[in-house]
């Protein structure tokens, strides 16, 4: 089974909308229609400059998606602070991470709601990028494979197989986001392996065959090679070497070879 590769930059809360716009463009420049045979591209900037990211997408016509780094899960109504999934779907933004360590942990983000944003993701049809991983804790325990199986379990309750199959899971170790510390490729394959078991487990093995894992967690140009070459990962989840086109573009091409 062959899965379109998949690279997903996470800009976090970075980027000014003329910064973004800028970055947008120096990506579009480097694009070459091989691109688009090896992999997905995809950009999750802050709401603010979906729009303006999307726009210089568009003019270019380049196929580079943008996504949201999380939505609520009502269409609207007194929630202050918040976007919703038909306001993400008229800016044409096509993808949406959710249930990021970094929203779990500051902002107190349930595996229940990541499955209830999940549910309205795909309801608007925005398919959701679902982040699990352990911490450094749970790592040494010796529980990783148990932790990360339940949270996985826990965001696709009451999804059926057509639906699953439009997820991607990332697996992003919160030990190895913004640290430098990489999960070897074995530590980051076996974790993957674990949640495509537990997709086949839920949704049968030929869904679970067609979904992509990505990996998260300080991927750069120096290790993505043996990363992606892993046979359960499908790409990468990018945080701080997205920020940059060099590096961002060094991510894609690796997919090429
Ligand atoms: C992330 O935040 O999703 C991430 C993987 O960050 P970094 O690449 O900077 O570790």
């Amino acid at each position: 089974m062959t899965r379109k590769r998949l690279m997903a930059g996470n800009w976090k809360m970075n980027k000014t909308i003329g910064e973004a716009v800028v970055l947008a463009q120096e990506i579009c420049n480097q694009y070459e229609e091989k691109w688009d045979d090896a992999c997905d591209v995809v950009v999750c900037p802050p709401f603010v400059d979906l729009k303006p990211a999307k726009t210089v997408f568009e003019f270019d016509r380049v196929p580079i998606g943008v996504g949201a780094q999380n939505v609520h899960w009502e269409e609207s109504g007194a929630f202050t602070g918040e976007i919703s999934v038909p306001m993400l779907k008229e800016i044409g933004c096509e993808w949406c991470i959710i249930g990021h360590s970094e929203r779990r942990g500051y902002f107190g983000e349930t595996n229940e709601e990541v499955n209830k944003k999940a549910k309205a993701l795909i309801a608007g049809q925005i398919k959701p990028i679902i982040c699990v991983g352990e911490s450094l804790a749970v790592r040494d325990e010796g529980t990783t494979l148990d932790f990360v199986t339940a949270q996985v379990i826990a965001a696709f309750a009451g999804i059926d197989a057509a639906q699953a199959v439009k997820c991607v899971v990332a697996y992003e170790p919160i030990w190895a986001i913004g640290t430098g510390r990489t999960a070897t490729p074995e530590q980051a394959q076996e974790v993957c392996a674990a949640i495509r078991a537990t997709l086949a487990e839920l949704f049968g093995q030929a869904t679970a065959d067609e979904m992509r894992v990505l990996y998260g967690g300080s991927m750069n140009p120096g290790n993505v090679d043996l990363l992606i070459a892993q046979p359960d990962i499908d790409g990468g989840l990018i945080g701080g070497a997205a920020l940059k086109k060099e590096s961002f573009v060094q991510l894609i091409e690796a997919c090429l070879k």
